[in-house]
């Protein structure tokens, strides 16, 4: 998930103070860079005149006219950034991608000035008078966010804070940016690709030289590292993989880790996890390591219960081995799952192509949420590119786009992006920008869960942007360790045999077998215990990067925080840091993914006691859960779902699934 505001999430709603003009549609087509700029150019200067109106406003201050007013130019910023962001990862020229990129610290830099507003500030803190819960909560947050962004300081302080923040914003998307950039390419001789499915190696044919070429992507790299016999070329592999645009991101992290922790202390903080985690759920370094610590120990005995079996596994293939390395832990798992548990990967995958899953996904929110969702006819940026609406009872609720498939250049791995916040009349627009095979094409039932935890991102910006007073609080804008959850909890439908029966089907037309997918049940938590110590080990870089300045060794310090977790760490070369693209956007943060499993496995224990397509459960999950979208505490959502607060027995009892 991208959040698309990086300092304040702002909104809309009429304004009396000023008759804004309506913002245009997004750009679709074939947008080039100077339509991109021109576009940015609106963006920024209307965001500067409602700043300007703003502060120059007088007269009492209100929840009517100054909030409103307030709340409109952040749908502005908001809407402008999303849009940047959007267009840096799927603009089909690297000139338009790089226009993308620009508008996008542009904007970031919009958000900041407003936040560093003193006169703004002011007026939002005057505002005096009853307001409803939501409308308080928005203060309350509002409040918090101008503190954190150096409000207090004085006018040279606060330039001071503006130049680190819009230097932080740069480095932030050069970082990501730089990701797709730093792409890799090894190449295999045919006889390498042994073990492959064939419809891998009837898709990358040999050039003429005889070798085929194969990219860090992860249509590339998830196969072979996952299928290839030979330990040869998945080491190969996964040692350029570990490289991905390093050393190009290696001073931009630092140089990042640096000014965030610069910024935090301006702002009277002892370091950046502290300022980063203050409006989350968990809002203290400590109380975050204590998650990670509580996950730690229902974890780590599952995991050591996984190297087990995957070790035993690798000593028949290689007797004698005593070490399973990291490039083997896919192949090996794959095998163990087959030979333990009878689950077949590669069986499985010819059940999923991308049309068939694409509409049982579609069917699957029209058969648990009573909604229609028809194509949208609307200019597209390229021809594989899916639009649709969405009904509800006739009124149309939602637009979104689908880009699925690789091309050159673009965003190489899944998100949802926000493009609309949806308010007032204003209909939400999302889109999934991901990397699936298209057509008729086999995906990973790991692929599947991927489109459909994206999809479950699309969802809530759908369901959580009806009828909302404040842009601020449409849509996805819980706390940070929260936004996962939905899609995460999302994910156990590709698991339901009622839901895969109505679109797994293979290429002779024939449904995917009941006994199948009681398989894949049962090997669904085999490696659970080793994959969750890996992104604890993730959290743990993520957290101990941002506590103090940077450190002199950036792969070393890295490879050190994960070590603590991981039962499996990277090789002594590996500079994963540099493509670890989180590190921009969630800062210290990674965490949140960890927090959200807990809530989603939570969460869960209601539709599994309920029935998975239970049409009262999935209704009061929307009504409680998504439709409101960032009007209250995330804790108070998870409460009203399940009439008590957030445990996290659930997630133990996982990890106790695989015996
Ligand atoms: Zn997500």
């Amino acid at each position: 998930m991208r959040k698309t505001f990086a300092v304040l999430l702002l909104a809309s709603s009429a304004s009396p103070l000023f008759a804004a003009p309506a913002i245009p549609p997004i750009l679709t087509g074939v947008p080039t860079a100077a339509e991109i700029n021109k576009r940015c150019d609106w963006f920024a200067s209307e965001s500067e005149r409602q700043r300007t109106a703003l502060e120059k406003s007088t007269g009492p201050a209100t929840v009517e006219t100054t909030l409103a007013a307030f709340d409109k130019l952040g749908e502005v910023i908001g809407n402008g950034g999303g849009e940047a962001g959007f267009y840096r990862e799927v603009s089909m020229t690297p000139e338009a991608r790089a226009a993308g990129e620009k508008c996008e610290v542009r904007m970031s830099s919009e958000g900041t000035k407003l936040s560093l507003s003193r006169p703004i500030y002011e007026r939002i803190k005057a505002i005096k008078g009853p307001a409803d819960e939501p409308t308080q909560l928005y203060l309350k947050r509002v409040l918090g966010a101008f503190e954190r962004a150096g409000i207090a300081l004085d006018d040279a302080g606060r330039a001071k804070a503006q130049a680190l923040a819009d230097e932080v914003s740069n480095l932030n998307t050069t970082f990501e940016a730089n990701i797709p950039k730093g792409q890799r390419m090894i190449t295999a001789t045919p006889a390498e690709l042994d073990g492959l499915p064939q419809d891998f190696i009837d898709s990358h044919k040999p050039g003429p030289d005889g070798k085929i070429t194969l990219r860090t992507d992860y249509t590339d790299y998830i196969p072979v590292l996952t299928y290839a016999k030979s330990p040869e070329l998945r080491q190969r592999f996964y040692r350029e993989y570990q490289l991905r645009a390093y050393p190009a991101n290696d001073d931009v992290l630092r140089n990042l880790i640096n000014k965030r922790d610069e910024l935090a202390k301006l702002v009277g903080r002892p370091n950046y996890a502290t300022l980063n985690f203050e409006d989350r759920m968990l809002n203290s370094p400590q109380e975050v390591q204590s998650l990670l610590d509580q996950m730690n120990a229902a974890a780590r005995p599952a995991a050591e219960r996984d190297m087990e079996k995957k070790l035993a596994a690798l000593q028949k293939l290689q007797p004698g081995a005593t070490k399973l390395e990291p490039w083997d832990n896919a192949y090996v798992s794959r095998i163990v799952q087959k030979e333990s548990y009878g689950y077949d990967r590669q069986e499985a995958r010819n059940y999923f192509n991308y049309d068939q899953t694409r509409d049982g996904i579609l069917k699957l929110t029209e058969d648990m949420f009573g909604v229609d969702i028809r194509p949208w006819n609307t200019p597209k940026w390229d021809k594989l590119v899916e639009a649709y609406e969405m009904y509800d009872h006739g009124k149309l609720i939602g637009r979104f786009y689908f880009d699925s498939h690789p091309r050159d250049g673009k965003y190489e791995h899944a998100n949802a992006v926000p493009l609309r916040a949806g308010v007032g009349k204003t209909i939400p627009v999302a889109a999934l920008v991901m990397n699936l095979p298209a057509g008729k094409g086999l995906m990973e039932h790991g692929d599947v869960e991927t489109f459909l935890h994206e999809y479950g991102h699309l969802l809530h910006a759908i369901f959580g942007g009806q009828d909302q007073r404040w842009a601020y609080q449409s849509g996805v804008a819980t706390e940070w360790d929260f936004v996962e959850a939905p899609s995460q909890m999302l994910e156990n439908w590709v698991y339901d045999y009622d839901t895969l029966k109505g679109f797994a089907q293979d290429a002779s037309g024939k449904t995917i077998p009941r006994e199948l997918v009681e398989k894949m049940n049962k090997a669904r938590y085999f490696s659970l215990g080793m994959d969750d110590m890996a992104q604890l080990g993730l959290s743990n870089v993520s957290l101990q990067y941002y506590l103090q300045p940077a450190p002199a060794d950036l792969g070393a310090a890295a490879r050190a925080s994960r070590d603590k977790y991981d039962l499996l760490p990277p090789a002594s070369y590996s500079q994963f840091q540099d493509a670890f693209g989180h590190l921009a956007g969630y800062g210290a943060a990674y965490y949140t993914y960890r927090q959200s499993i807990v809530i989603a496995d939570d969460l869960y224990t209601k539709f599994e006691a309920k029935g998975l397509r239970d049409p009262a459960t999935a209704a009061e999950y929307r009504r409680l859960v998504l439709a409101p979208g960032g009007t209250k505490p995330a804790a108070e959502l998870i409460e009203d779902f399940l009439g008590r607060p957030l445990s996290i027995d659930a997630y133990r009892a996982k990890m106790q699934k695989d015996q």
